[in-house]
């Protein structure tokens, strides 16, 4: 009794020497791992023959068995249900069995029907607290003494160091795949930042440079190495600094954290360079600002574009107040031709009807001129009408207005003159026309006159055709009168 307990006692102490052996070892592959451990297993159970299985769902594969003699091996699957693995797997707990046939959870099992193991002492190995699959030892025959608590936690233990291993394995690979994606990810970055189409850079607080790419490169002209010794505000156009620097201040207060501008930067050649700049801070946990990220387009040659439209703009505008003047100038006298007319009488009449100052106007025709054309000629015709344009010009006033109404047809719109006034006028016009000299032969003018007195602040103005229709009426009367002479029409009031 004292020799089998003492041998005992020398077994127990070697179950755990062996154990610590095990939890001690570092092993290349799994199945140096799992070999060693079966064969241990087998050793200090006494069973002869061992296998770690995979268990998943239903399907029960042999990762390793030792001997290597027993018809089955590595890899082979078999259907969970036919092994004594599927108690282990229901009860999720060690199974140690010593005779099958007397065992009423074994001697009906298929695995007992088919391979007749008596004896039977395995484990769940869980990995994530998960049954990952066991670790089991069998014999054919029936083992003379049960297996005990010491067999049942040594093979636990066994089976929770296979679990650390695997677990810690896993914990390994997934680090690396993780270790790898992140430096994937980083050359990613690293190159979609180098070779983005677009000028980036990040930049200090201070306004430092401290990464830039090759887009900026190109468009600044400097090497990225050129470009770190320097700040961005040394080659910023000194026009555009303020507003830069401004929104810098703003985003280091917290009042934004992002701008855009429209900037110029000094190329390393000198010239000035368009760029349109966006900027974003990047705040550290603190919420301080750590780094700018900007990013820059050259648009120097849309703004070059921009720029010549707006001349050419300018350009075109000056053209057309250039035609809106010729169309409102007779061409043969450079006098205002009707459409000129039109405004200057309604600024008149509106302006005697305010004051109740008179309005005069005085229409001028040439006498016999399609005589003095057919006669002399169509161009001697125009001589006479630009030296007749002149005379006009002479007789009118600062104030007055001199237009050719059409043909040998000529208007004098004459404010703050009255009845008296237009005679005078028609009179001096007559005797500057008779000494127009160079024509090649003298003419005459009829004129015919009409005057507006308004009561002050009228509102019953009349209109400008009443006031012409006037004049020409007698404009009529004095060619019927026999040309050469002025007609005035009765005074208008209103
Ligand atoms: P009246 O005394 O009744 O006014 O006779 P008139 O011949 O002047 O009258 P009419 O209206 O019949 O003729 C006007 C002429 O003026 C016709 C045309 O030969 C001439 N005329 C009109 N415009 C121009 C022009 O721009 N240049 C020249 N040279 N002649 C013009
Ligand atoms: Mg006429
Ligand atoms: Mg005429």
């Amino acid at each position: 009794m004292t020799d089998l307990n003492t041998s005992r006692f020398a077994s127990r102490a070697d179950h755990f020497r062996e154990f610590h052996r095990l939890s001690l070892s570092r092993y290349h592959s799994y199945s140096e791992l799992y070999a060693d451990y079966l064969k241990t297993g087998m050793r200090l159970f006494d069973m002869p023959t061992g296998i770690v299985s995979r268990i998943r769902g239903d399907q029960y594969t042999i990762l390793a068995i030792e001997p290597g003699t027993t018809g089955l091996i590595t890899g082979d699957t078999l259907p969970l249900g036919e092994t004594y693995c599927s108690v282990v797997v229901s009860k999720d707990s060690t199974m140690a069995v010593t005779h099958a046939a007397e065992d009423v959870a074994f001697n009906g099992h298929p695995a007992y029907r088919q391979m007749q193991l008596e004896a039977y002492l395995a484990t769940p190995i869980h990995v994530n607290g998960e049954i990952h699959g066991t670790l089991n030892f069998t014999a054919p025959e029936v083992r003379e003494h049960p297996f005990d608590e010491i067999d049942i936690e040594l093979i636990e233990l066994m089976a929770g160091r296979i679990g650390q291993v695997i677990e810690q394995h896993q914990v390994d690979r997934e680090r690396r795949d993780a270790v790898k994606r992140l430096r994937d990810n980083i050359r990613l970055f690293e190159s979609a930042f180098e070779y983005a189409p677009i000028g980036m850079a990040l930049v200090s607080p201070e306004g430092r440079w401290l990464r830039v790419n090759r887009a900026i490169t190109k468009i600044l002209g400097y090497t990225a190495t050129e470009l770190l010794a320097i700040d961005f505000q040394a080659i910023t156009h000194p026009n555009d600094l303020d507003t830069d620097l401004k929104f810098l201040c703003e985003i280091l207060a917290g009042e934004r954290d992002t701008y855009r501008m429209e900037k110029r930067y000094f190329h390393k050649d000198g010239r000035e360079i368009w760029v349109l700049l966006s900027v974003s801070v990047v705040r550290d946990e603190q919420d301080n600002p750590e780094y700018f990220v900007s990013q820059i387009q050259e648009i120097t040659a849309q703004k070059r574009a921009e720029a010549e439209l707006l001349c050419r703009q300018k350009e075109l505008e000056s053209v057309n107040r250039k035609l809106k003047l010729l169309s409102a100038t007779d061409p043969l006298t450079q006098l205002g031709n009707r459409r000129a007319l039109d405004k200057r009488m309604q600024e008149e009449l509106q302006r005697s009807s305010r004051t109740g100052e008179p309005l005069s106007l005085v229409i001028v025709d040439v006498d016999h001129f399609k005589h003095y054309n057919d006669t002399y000629g169509h161009p001697a015709g125009d001589v006479a009408l630009r030296k007749l344009a002149i005379a006009l010009k002479q007789v009118a006033r600062i104030t007055d207005t001199v237009i050719r109404l059409g043909g040998e047809e000529f208007l004098l719109l004459l404010p703050h003159t009255d009845e008296a006034g237009c005679y005078t006028v028609a009179k001096r016009l007559s005797r500057l026309v008779s000494k127009l000299d160079n024509l090649e032969a003298a003419i005459t003018v009829s004129t015919g006159g009409a005057t507006l007195i308004p009561a002050i602040g009228t509102t019953h103005i009349p209109e400008a055709d009443a006031l012409l229709k006037q004049a020409d009426d007698a404009l009529y009367r004095a060619k019927q009168e026999g040309r050469n002479r002025h007609c005035q029409s009765p005074l208008l009031t209103c």
